[in-house]
C-alpha cells in the first residue's frame, strides 16, 4: 500500500544557506506539493563542533523568503517532533545498542592517540574490516573487560560493523540502480562519545520515526548510502526505507568542480540565499535577496539548475513548477551555475512585476543612498527604468539622477558637441523654461523643439548635452521624461551648473 508522501529537508545549522541547499529544499517541496504530501524541515544539529548560533533561524528565514514553506518544523510543530535532532538525543542510543546486541555494531574504546597511531603508518587508513581486529574494541577485548570499561564510563563510540565482500544495491530515482562493494566502506561511527548520534545513525532513525517516504539530498551523500542501506536493514526497517534521489551538484561557472561558498566572493556573485554574517569572523557574504533578486525569480532559476520540463519553457511560477516537476527529468550530470542567466531570470520577473510591487521592493535600494523618498516619485520612476534593470539594485544605478543631481558629469562628451550656438541655445532655453507655465515631459519637449526650430540648430547637437547635464552620462530613459519627473528647479540647476563650466 502506498504511504502518504512525506519528505524532509534536513540542513545542518553550520552557516549560510548555499543555493545548492535551497535547490534541495525546493525539489523536495515541489515533489511533495505535486503528490499532496507533507514537507518536513528537520534541523540536523548533532555535530556540536560545527554548530553555529543563528544559523537555524537564518535557514528558516531563507526558506520563508523563497516561499518554500515546511508543513512540519521546529516553528510549525507537527506530530513527529521534536524537529531538532539535539532535542532527540535520548532516542538514538537504544538503536545503536540494539545493533551492538545483534552483532551489527561494536563499542570502540580507541583513544585519539591510538587512532592517530593507526593513521601514522598510512594516512589513508580507515577504521575498517582490514584493521578493526588490531584496535581496541568490543570485537577484540574480552566481554568482561568491555563490561568493566563501560561500567567505568570510559569514553567510547559505537561503530557499524561492515561485512566485507558484499554488494549492496538500491534504485536511485534519478540515477537508477547503484551498487556498492561493502569491502570499500569503513566502520562508520554511529554514536559518538558525547552520546550524540552521527549523521548516519540520526538520518536513518529520524527518517524512520518521521515516516519519511522520499529522501532527496545532495550527490555528496551518495558514498554514505551503503551505510544507511545496512542500517535500514539491520534495524529491521527495510520495508519502510524512503525512496532516495541524489541531486546533481551545482558546478562552478567553468564546470570544474562544485560551486563553493568562496567562489561567489571570488567571482563576484552571491552563493547564499540571503546575507549571512559569520558570527565568528563578522564577515558578511551577500545573498541573492540583498543583491536584488525577487524570490520568485531565484526559485525559478534554481528549479532550472538541473531540471527542465522537456520543452523550451524557462519561466515557471511556483504553482507551474509544482505541476510540471518530475524527478525523472532531473539531470544526472552537474549543473553549471551562470550568474548572467540568473540575472536574466530576475530581469524577466522585474518586467512582469506590477509597478506597485516594484515600488515596495525598490524603495530600500533607493533610500539606502538618499534617505526617504515619496511613493509619488517612485511611482513615476519605476515604469520609466524597469526595462533596464536586472537586479533591484540596478534601479539605483539606472535611476539615481531622479533622486539627486548627478555627482559626476561626462564633460568630455559634452565638449565634443559644444560650440557657441549650443551655448546660445541652452542660455535661451533656460529663459524659455522659466516662462513655462505647465511643467511636464510634453511641455518641456515642446519648448525644446520650438527653440531648436527657431534657432535653426540640429536637434542632435543639443540632445546629447542635455542628457548628460541631467543624468551625468549617455544613458537613461527619455530625456524629456526625466526632465518632467525631476522638475523645473532641478533641470534649471543642472543646466546652469554645467552650462557655464564646459
Ligand atoms: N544534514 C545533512 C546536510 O546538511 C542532510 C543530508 C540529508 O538530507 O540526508 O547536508
Amino acid at each position: 500500500m502506498n504511504r502518504p508522501v512525506r519528505t524532509r529537508f534536513a540542513p545542518s545549522p553550520t552557516g549560510g544557506l548555499h543555493l545548492g541547499g535551497v535547490r534541495t529544499a525546493l525539489y523536495n517541496f515541489l515533489f511533495t506539493r505535486k503528490h499532496g504530501g507533507t514537507f518536513v524541515l528537520r534541523i540536523e544539529d548533532t555535530d556540536q563542533t560545527r554548530f553555529v548560533p543563528g544559523a537555524e533561524e537564518y535557514i528558516i528565514k531563507c526558506l520563508e523568503w523563497c516561499g518554500i514553506t515546511p508543513d512540519e518544523s521546529t516553528t510549525a510543530g507537527g506530530n513527529y517532533g521534536p524537529y531538532r535532532q539535539s532535542e532527540r538525543k535520548h532516542l538514538y542510543a537504544q538503536y545503536a545498542q540494539q545493533l551492538v546486541a545483534a552483532g551489527h555494531a561494536y563499542y570502540a574504546f580507541d583513544t585519539p592517540e591510538e587512532l592517530a597511531q593507526m593513521r601514522a603508518a598510512n594516512a589513508n587508513q580507515q577504521y575498517d574490516h582490514t584493521i578493526r581486529m588490531q584496535m581496541r574494541n568490543s570485537l577484540v577485548l574480552p566481554d568482561t573487560e568491555v563490561a568493566t570499561l563501560l561500567a567505568q564510563g570510559v569514553p567510547h563510540v559505537i561503530r557499524i560493523k561492515m561485512t566485507p565482500g558484499e554488494t549492496l544495491t538500491f534504485t536511485d530515482l534519478i540515477r537508477g540502480e547503484i551498487s556498492f562493494d561493502t569491502s570499500l566502506v569503513d566502520d562508520k561511527v554511529l554514536l559518538k562519545a558525547d552520546g550524540m548520534p552521527t549523521y548516519h545513525l540520526a538520518v536513518v532513525v529520524d527518517d524512520y520515526l518521521m515516516q519519511i517516504t522520499h529522501a532527496f539530498r545532495g550527490e555528496e551523500w551518495l558514498p554514505s548510502a551503503p551505510v544507511h542501506l545496512l542500517l535500514w536493514e539491520y534495524l529491521g526497517w527495510k520495508e519502510k526505507m524512503p525512496d532516495w534521489a541524489h541531486l546533481p551538484l551545482i558546478l562552478k561557472p567553468d564546470g570544474y568542480g562544485k560551486l563553493s561558498k568562496r567562489d561567489g566572493q571570488r567571482l563576484g556573485f552571491p552563493v547564499f540565499a540571503m546575507n549571512w554574517t559569520d558570527p565568528a569572523t563578522g564577515e558578511t557574504m551577500t545573498g541573492f535577496c540583498e543583491r536584488g533578486f525577487l524570490p520568485e525569480a531565484f526559485v525559478n532559476m534554481l528549479a532550472m539548475l538541473g531540471w527542465n520540463d522537456g520543452t523550451t519553457q524557462e519561466i515557471f511560477s511556483l504553482e507551474e513548477l509544482v505541476q510540471a516537476f518530475s524527478l525523472e527529468r532531473v539531470h544526472k550530470a552537474g549543473a553549471k551555475f551562470d550568474f548572467e542567466k540568473a540575472k536574466w531570470f530576475n530581469q524577466q520577473y522585474i518586467q512582469q512585476a506590477s509597478d506597485d510591487v516594484l515600488v515596495l521592493l525598490v524603495r530600500p535600494y533607493i533610500e539606502e543612498h538618499v534617505g526617504e523618498v515619496t511613493d509619488e516619485l517612485l511611482w513615476q520612476v519605476v515604469p520609466l527604468i524597469k526595462e533596464r534593470c536586472s537586479l533591484l539594485a540596478d534601479f539605483w544605478d539606472q535611476g539615481h539622477f531622479f533622486f539627486k543631481d548627478p555627482e559626476t558629469i561626462d564633460v568630455d562628451a559634452i565638449r565634443e558637441k559644444w560650440n557657441d550656438s549650443t551655448q546660445q541655445f541652452f542660455t535661451a532655453w533656460l529663459e524659455a523654461l522659466d516662462q513655462l507655465e505647465v511643467w511636464s515631459a510634453e511641455s518641456v519637449e515642446r519648448s525644446f523643439n520650438e527653440l531648436v526650430a527657431a534657432q535653426g540648430i540640429k536637434k542632435g547637437a543639443v540632445m546629447l548635452p542635455l542628457r548628460i547635464m541631467l543624468v551625468g552620462g549617455k544613458y537613461g530613459p527619455g530625456v524629456f521624461e526625466i526632465a518632467g519627473v525631476v522638475g523645473k528647479e532641478a533641470v534649471v540647476r543642472r543646466l546652469r551648473r554645467n552650462l557655464f563650466s564646459v
